[in-house]
Formats: structure tokens, sequence, C-alpha cells
């Protein structure tokens, strides 16, 4: 064996160490994120444990959004820490950050829409060069989304809701991510529609190991999916457990899982956050 291999083999079995070893693959570790004078994130801390699905909990506004775009690197936190893979990643730029491995499905699907889907698909794969790993993704994709496969040439504007939502998975998937971070897949898509996602989500996760941070205002898809779940309110994090122990909190019952149905917000969920704090 030469240096080289020697050194490979050496990295290799270090990696797999830290594997066993059962080191997260993201930690977030107190981090604050502002928009100008606005303080988003108020010094959150998580963790996704490898080939795990955790979930962020959240209402309209509670900051969901700002801590994916804070991991990807789409926005810089004025404190805290962003370790991936057990290496600090904090502050580099986004497209650093996908080589990594961290693909990111932004909300609102933001798809190209004068591409056709084929091409919304290449361009996930625009920093890789192994054609046949490519291609091999690509396959993988239309067996996950047939819809797509039948689309490959309709522009991505044409597309409904449900499909840009699948092609935005896709596209992230092309990337070959070890961590996937998707924002509120759920949104504005019908029932049936969010079933259909969300198995091909836990399908992804189990078939390709892919460890995923989702973050939704659909508790009650989001903690079916998940492994481990932590509830963000106003930029903190106010409550985390398995998804399964959540899921039997009278909290979580009361304002995440039943409230929407009877359409009562505003004070009554005021009266119990405190509780929570
Ligand atoms: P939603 O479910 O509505 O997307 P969210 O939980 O993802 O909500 P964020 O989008 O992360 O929440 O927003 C967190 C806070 O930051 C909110 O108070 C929001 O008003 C504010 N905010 C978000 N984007 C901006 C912006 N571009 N400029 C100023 N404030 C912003």
């Amino acid at each position: 064996m030469n240096d080289t291999t020697t050194q490979t083999a050496s990295a290799q079995s270090a990696q797999a160490a830290t594997d066993a070893a059962g080191e997260p693959i993201l930690k977030v570790r107190n981090i604050e994120t502002y928009y100008g004078p606005i303080m988003a994130i108020r010094g959150v801390s998580l963790e996704v444990p490898r080939g795990q699905v955790v979930t962020v909990l959240g209402a309209n506004g509670a900051g969901k959004t700002t801590v994916l775009k804070t991991v990807s690197g789409v926005m810089d936190p004025q404190k805290g820490q962003v370790i991936y893979e057990g290496e600090e990643i904090t502050r580099q730029d986004p497209n650093r950050i996908v080589a990594r491995g961290i693909g990111h499905v932004p909300e609102g699907r933001e798809v190209f829409p004068f591409l056709t889907v084929l091409e919304n698909l290449q361009m996930g794969a625009y920093l890789r060069r192994d054609r046949a790993g490519i291609q091999d993704d690509m396959d993988r994709v239309f067996d996950y989304f047939p819809r797509l496969k039948e689309r490959e040439a309709q522009h991505a504007g044409q597309l409904s809701g449900g499909e840009q939502q699948m092609l935005a998975i896709g596209r992230a998937l092309m990337t070959r991510p070890k961590l996937l971070l998707l924002d509120e897949p759920s949104l504005g898509l019908a029932p049936l529609l969010v079933t259909e996602i969300f198995n091909i989500i836990r399908r992804i996760n189990q078939e390709q190991g892919v460890s995923i941070l989702l973050v939704e205002q659909n508790a009650n898809v989001a903690l079916n999916a998940g492994d481990f779940g932590y509830v963000l309110e106003v930029g903190r994090i106010v409550m985390e457990d398995t998804c399964a122990n959540l899921l039997q909190k009278d909290d979580i019952k009361e304002f995440y899982l039943g409230q929407k149905e009877e359409g009562v917000r505003g004070k009554r969920r005021w009266k119990k956050k405190k509780l929570w704090r």
C-alpha cells in the first residue's frame, strides 16, 4: 500500500469511527440571525442525528425558514455555530455548503419556470462531474416521482404546485445530499398530495440514508414522518422531544394538531405559550 492509499484508508476509517460513534450529522449551536435590526432567531440550538428525520414545528413567522437559511449559508448568523460532519461551516458560501452534501429545498419551491423539468434537474447537478452518478440519480428521481418523467420536456412553470414541489425535491436530490433541508413541503398542497410527498420523503430517508431537517406548520404530517422534533416560537426553541412523545403532549395536541380544525388561534395560544417558558 502506498502513502496516499494508507492516508485514504485511515481517513475512511476515521470517518467510519465518527459515524459509528453517533456524531450528529448537523449541530446548530446557539445561533442568532437578523434581518437588519430584526432578530429572527434568538439563540437556537438543535441536532440532526445521522440517518434521522428531524422536524422543526412552528407557526407563521416563528423563524423556521431563517433556521434553514442559516444552515445552508444563505444567511449569516450574528452569533453561534453551524457544525456539519464535525466541521464548522458557519458563514461559508452556499455553493460550498451544497458541495459538502447539504441540499436545500426552499419554501415555495422556487423552480426555474422557463426551464424544462429535465433542465431543472440538470441544474441540481451543476457542481458535479460524475456523469454516470448523475444519470443514476436522475433515474432514481424519476423512480420516486414518475410524474416528472412524464413531464420531463415541459416547462417547470406549467406544472401544478405538487409537481413543482416534487421537482424542487428532485433537484435537491441531484446534488446527492447527505443532509436534506426541507422548507414546508406541504405548503399549499391538497391532503392526498401531502401524503404522497411525505411517503417519498420517508423513502428517501430510509432507502438512501439521507438525513433530513424538515420545517413545517403541518404538525400532523411532520410528527408522523419525523423521529425527533423541536417546537419553535418567536425565534426560540420552546419544546423538544421524540416525535412519538410530542404527538402525546397536550400543548401540541391543542395548538398544533386540533386547534386548526376548530379555527381558534390567538388568545388561547398565547396564554399557553407562556406556560412553555
Ligand atoms: P413562515 O411559515 O411564514 O415562512 P417562518 O417560521 O419560516 O414563517 P421566517 O420566515 O424565518 O419564519 O421569519 C422569522 C421572522 O423574521 C418573522 O418575524 C419575519 O417577519 C421576519 N422576516 C422574515 N424575512 C424577513 C425579511 N426579508 N425582512 C425582515 N424581516 C423578515
